[in-house]
């Protein structure tokens, strides 16, 4: 099973963000369980957990479509001992949320060194970020996406991932996003199903495809190896389309959300609906 969905809105409380994805169509979705762009929020209400799970149960998502995404301001390996402090109390927050929402996902950009350490230090300070949260809060997954490496980013090459799951002590607890943007930018060609093929055998042999969490589906609108984040839509951008067929046709992305983050919510459903087209199954 196919399980596609968007990154929508949960303003006006959690429970809004199952409404929107019924709304378009959508059998996964993604959202933010706090505002993305504040440190300190207040704790999720009794209230918005018990109607975010009713309504999780009446449409029918399990956990397994679900894939939050935690704040911006987060970074697993922040080079200071106060940023990565602060960063590390943020994360296990929003893990604590996820858990209370009955949420077994949790999607973030790894971190960024900000060139005062070197890429092997901060590749370990993010797999012990994960570490300590997975010890203190139980059940959720850490879904580690893979970046366009812009600016001192990492984890937008597979053997960054792969290192920082090797340094995780519980594999259970671990896993990945791709983005196909993000793959793109960072200089993984995907343009094409011979191109598709060569890169996801390369993620197969680096990383595996057994920690493949979820997905999330954007075009780009920059050019191969760019380093550069700019999203765009489906069937707009550089990449071109190739890449969804591929996904659409290949069981190894059965079973895991997901997620468009494509520029304009206003033609989500259609593009929901046009992914389920490429299906040839
Ligand atoms: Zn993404
Ligand atoms: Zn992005």
């Amino acid at each position: 099973m196919k399980y596609i969905g968007a990154h929508v809105s949960a303003s006006g409380g959690v429970e809004n963000a199952v409404l929107r994805a019924v709304e378009i169509n959508a059998n996964a979705f993604a959202l933010f369980t706090k505002n993305q762009r504040q440190w300190k929020v207040p704790a999720l209400k009794q209230e918005n957990i018990k109607k975010f799970r009713e309504l999780c149960e009446k449409h029918h998502f399990s956990a397994e479509q679900i894939l939050p995404h935690d704040s911006y301001l987060i970074n697993l390996g922040h080079p200071t001992a106060e940023g990565l402090e602060k960063s590390r109390e943020a994360f296990i927050d929003e893990m604590q949320r996820c858990n209370q929402l009955g949420l077994k996902l949790l999607n973030f950009h790894p971190g960024s060194h900000l060139k005062q350490i070197d890429e092997q230090a901060c590749l370990k300070r993010i797999a012990e970020s994960i570490n300590i949260a997975i010890d203190t809060v139980p059940n959720v997954i850490a879904v580690i996406e893979n970046t366009a490496g812009q600016g001192s980013n990492l984890g937008w090459r597979f053997e960054h991932l792969a290192e920082i799951i090797a340094n995780v002590e519980n594999k259970e607890r671990v896993g990945v996003c791709l983005d196909t943007c993000h793959t793109f930018s960072a200089g993984y060609d995907i343009s094409s199903l011979e191109a598709c093929e060569n890169t996801f055998t390369q993620f197969e042999q680096i990383v595996g495809f057994n920690y493949l969490r979820g997905m999330h589906l954007n075009g780009s609108k920059t050019p191969l190896g760019s380093h550069v984040d700019r999203h765009d839509c489906l069937q707009a951008g550089t990449i071109g389309t190739a890449v969804f067929s591929y996904i659409m046709n290949d069981s190894r992305f059965d079973n895991i959300p997901m997620i468009l983050e494509t520029i304009n919510p206003e033609i989500w459903q259609d593009e929901i609906f046009w992914l389920r087209s490429l299906e040839k199954r």
